[in-house]
């Protein structure tokens, strides 16, 4: 068995409690397994060297691009090619494995890299293009054509195309889908399940993980949550009866290294139909720890240190998926509009703010009821990418409508290179908006919270703006060039435009007087580790760490709470000792979660800083 993880954000060795690299090692303990995790830069070089010279022979037979041209081209960094290279080194290090266990990003990423087969295709599209003008005039010399290794490289990306399309839909691919025993992820499950389904990919079982088991003695937590689960799960039979489902149980301990994973896989339990609980009638909090001091200071970061103190700021929320960053987004968005005018903005592509405030909001800023100064957008990426890619294709038009000579291939070319353009793009464009917005240009607000995708993709979406703009500038070095021919036009001002905006971007997100990034975590080593990592990485990216929310801390009075609460307690002061200069604050657990105005603000009241 291989076991090979695609997250950016990859947390298999911390998991296994073994070394995990790009090529399949053995782990420690288990005879038949081995474990991997893809390195989808590495991987894109090791795949892109031996055809370099191939893509640019096409390149400078199809078009007027000269050696220099293309050499440019293909050394820029194709953000999102990471996804479908991702799933060609998947198949490429499943060989001799009998099983292969693939551990997927998070939701909304995980459905873009199902699609990514068809992006193979369109790159193939974009390679034919280029190398039917050569064909045509090869014929149109000889009087006849024979094929070459261009036409060998194109039959190459669509045949993997196809091949991992039908891959991913053989009767040998199952798709396991986790969640949690909250209403919130159940939603989440129907949505993908029915995304997955429309491109022809069968969930075959759903894992609930983290179910409450009796507590051992009388525990006001455990049953309160015990009800809450049981209401959450009511209507999984109706919803998800055909699908085989089992679940997990919460375990006193975190389940890493082999002995308590096997332990672990021992717990698996098929779901049976249990019991609906009377609804939580009060919401019951998270008991922290007692063995640390009880009067900590109330939290201060809502008026000092972390906000921003350009008018407009930018707070932007990120972590792992599932810790309630945008929970936590959400409650310090309603704090500070109690002063302010404030923008909620959700780019998480498994949007959550609708259910968090219980009201459904869209791509267009919208007030929440009862809290006139907060507005909530919910981007809607892709519609806004359509009308980028709608505009470029005018102009593209426009241009070549203009050429004096030839040129049917290189329009072809032109028009392509946008579908081409990387699955992170949409993401990035949206968030351009974001940047108008902070940087004053379109602004009605003194401050945007931005809740961000889940810490691997919010960290590409971070990394993106420095390297589309490289992207786009390569198209206006390109588009000069042609300027004799085609005239620059609307085309050239749309990449200007493109350009100024994700200079701006970048620009707003590495100014400290404006920008601020919270981390939200959870009291669990496996959280904390990412989060120490992307705390790390944002130093690199020059984006200032304004503060780390420690989310979900304390729990009943039962012997098992008391074990969790213990090790809560190690892993919060593991973070305050690492991180003493940020503002760290312990958020408490709750049930049911903290939903609606007046939860969440009763919730936020009880934050506190552990770091003074
Ligand atoms: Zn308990």
């Amino acid at each position: 068995v291989l076991i090979v993880s695609t997250d950016p954000a990859s947390s298999l060795s911390a998991t296994l409690g073994a070394a995990v690299t790009a090529e399949p090692r053995p782990v420690p303990g288990v005879n038949r397994l081995q474990a991997a995790d893809v390195d989808a830069a590495r991987a894109f070089r090791r795949w892109l060297s031996p055809r370099t010279a191939t893509f640019a022979q096409i390149a400078v037979r199809g078009t007027y691009l000269d050696d220099e041209d293309v050499s440019r081209l293909l050394k820029l960094a194709m953000p999102g090619v990471d996804e479908v290279i991702g799933l060609l080194e998947v198949a490429r290090l499943a060989r001799g494995f009998d099983v292969v266990v693939v551990d997927t990003a998070p939701t909304g990423h995980t459905l873009r890299l199902l699609a990514a087969p068809a992006l193979l295709g369109r790159v193939a599209a974009l390679v034919d293009a280029l190398q039917s003008h050569h064909r045509a005039v090869v014929t149109a010399l000889r009087g006849f054509y024979r094929t070459d290794a261009g036409d060998a490289l194109i039959e190459e990306l669509r045949s993997d195309g196809e091949r991992l399309s039908s891959l991913l839909r053989s009767a040998g691919t199952e798709v396991s889908w986790v969640t949690l025993p909250e209403p919130m992820a159940l939603e989440e499950t129907a949505d993908a399940r029915a995304a997955l389904g429309a491109a022809g990919i069968a969930v075959r079982r759903l894992i609930v993980n983290r179910l409450t088991p009796p507590p051992p003695g009388s525990c006001e937590w455990c049953d309160a949550r015990r009800r809450f689960e049981s209401r959450a799960l009511a209507p999984l039979a109706r919803r998800f009866g055909d699908l085989e489902i089992a679940s997990y149980p919460e375990v006193e301990g975190e389940p890493r290294g082999v002995p308590a994973l096997r332990s672990l896989s021992g717990q698996l339990t098929p779901w049976r139909r249990q019991r609906v609980g009377p609804r939580v009638a009060h919401r019951v909090r998270g008991r922290p720890h007692a063995g640390r001091a009880a009067a900590r200071p109330r939290c201060l970061w809502l008026d000092q240190g972390v906000v921003p103190v350009s008018r407009p700021g930018w707070l932007l929320f990120g972590g792992k998926g599932g810790v309630g960053k945008s929970t936590c987004a959400a409650a310090a968005a309603l704090g500070y509009a109690e002063t302010r005018r404030v923008l909620l903005l959700s780019t998480d592509p498994a949007h959550s703010l609708g259910d968090v405030f219980g009201q459904r909001f869209d791509n267009t800023p919208r007030p929440v009821n009862g809290a006139a100064r907060l507005h909530v957008r919910e981007i809607d990426a892709a519609s806004e990418m359509d009308l980028v890619r709608r505009n470029y294709l005018d102009a593209v038009d426009e241009a070549f409508a203009r050429m004096t000579r030839g040129g049917a291939g290189d329009r072809a070319a032109f028009r392509k290179l946008l579908d081409l353009a990387p699955p992170g793009i949409d993401e990035v464009i949206a968030v351009a908006d974001v940047a108008d917005a902070v940087t004053g240009v379109t602004s009605g607000y003194d401050l945007v919270v931005t809740d961000t995708a889940p810490t691997g993709h919010a960290l590409r979406l971070l990394r993106t703006p420095a390297v589309l703009r490289e992207w786009t500038q390569a198209l206006m070095t390109l588009l000069l060039k042609y300027r004799e021919v085609v005239g620059a036009g609307s085309l050239a001002a749309l990449l200007v435009r493109l350009s100024t905006r994700l200079r701006r971007l970048q620009a707003a997100l590495s100014d400290p007087t404006r920008t601020r990034f919270i981390v939200v975590t959870r009291p669990a080593t496996l959280p904390s580790e990412e989060s120490s990592a992307l705390i790390t990485a944002l130093d690199g990216l020059d984006i200032q760490v304004g503060g780390v929310i420690v989310n979900a801390v304390g729990r009943g009075t039962c012997r098992r709470c008391r074990a969790i609460g213990r090790a809560q307690a190690r892993e919060v002061e593991r973070f305050r000792k690492t991180y003493r200069s940020y503002a760290i604050i312990e958020a408490a657990a709750e049930v049911p979660p903290p939903h609606g105005i007046a939860a969440l603000t009763a919730w936020r009241s009880s934050w506190r800083q552990v770091t003074s």
